[in-house]
């Protein structure tokens, strides 16, 4: 038995296909290459989850950017939702001064999360602060906040691959799907 294979069966159904997140990718990276023309754009991860989503993005989009990379952690916060404030575990490198900020996501979901995170980066005066996420679950969304930028809607299903994971496993499917109920139960 190969690992491909074994990851596979563990998927009870696909929400976006590889094509669909290819062609979407490709479609962000115009808009956004159009958009921040002439300005100073420093593409900001939040890891891990947006790590494959980030490295396709970079090279969609047309014009010079920088990239930077954060590690963020919920306080306290459950397994599979965050809660309350959250902490900065790893910061940015950059100094976002007249910088214009486009933070890469792999999934807005309760929202809570960005919602403290937003405030934290406009107060170090970036000329401007936007959001691209790959996925969204509007109708978990707890915080005011919408991507300004945003691939698909997904239903209110826990969603595993395209950089997401459970317990670490399955980041590197190339789509997204949701697992079956019994790995969860394992
Ligand atoms: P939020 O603060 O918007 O509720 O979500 C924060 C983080 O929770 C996301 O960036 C993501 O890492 C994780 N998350 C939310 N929904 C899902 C999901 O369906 N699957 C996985 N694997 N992670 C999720």
């Amino acid at each position: 038995m190969n690992s491909m294979q074994s990851m596979d069966r563990d998927i009870d159904h696909i929400l976006v296909s590889e094509e669909q997140l290819q062609d979407k990718v490709a479609a962000l990276g115009e808009q956004i290459s159009r958009d921040y023309q002439g300005r100073d754009l420093l593409l900001v991860s939040i890891l891990k989850g947006s790590v494959v989503f980030m490295a396709d993005l970079m090279r969609a989009i047309k014009i010079p950017c920088g990239i930077d990379f954060m590690v963020v952690s919920s306080y306290g916060g459950a397994n599979t939702e965050s809660t309350g404030l959250v902490k900065i575990v790893k910061d940015l490198d950059a100094d976002l001064t007249g910088k214009d900020v486009l933070i890469v996501e792999d999934i807005l979901d309760t929202g809570i999360t960005l919602s403290h995170l937003l405030p934290v980066l406009r107060m170090r005066n970036p000329n401007s602060v936007r959001l691209c996420t790959i996925l969204s679950k509007p109708s978990r969304r707890k915080a005011d906040i919408e991507p300004d930028y945003l691939g698909f809607e997904v239903p209110d299903e826990f969603v595993v691959g395209y950089g997401l994971d459970f317990d670490e496993k399955y980041r590197n499917l190339p789509y997204v799907g949701v697992l079956k109920p019994e790995i969860y139960s394992k």
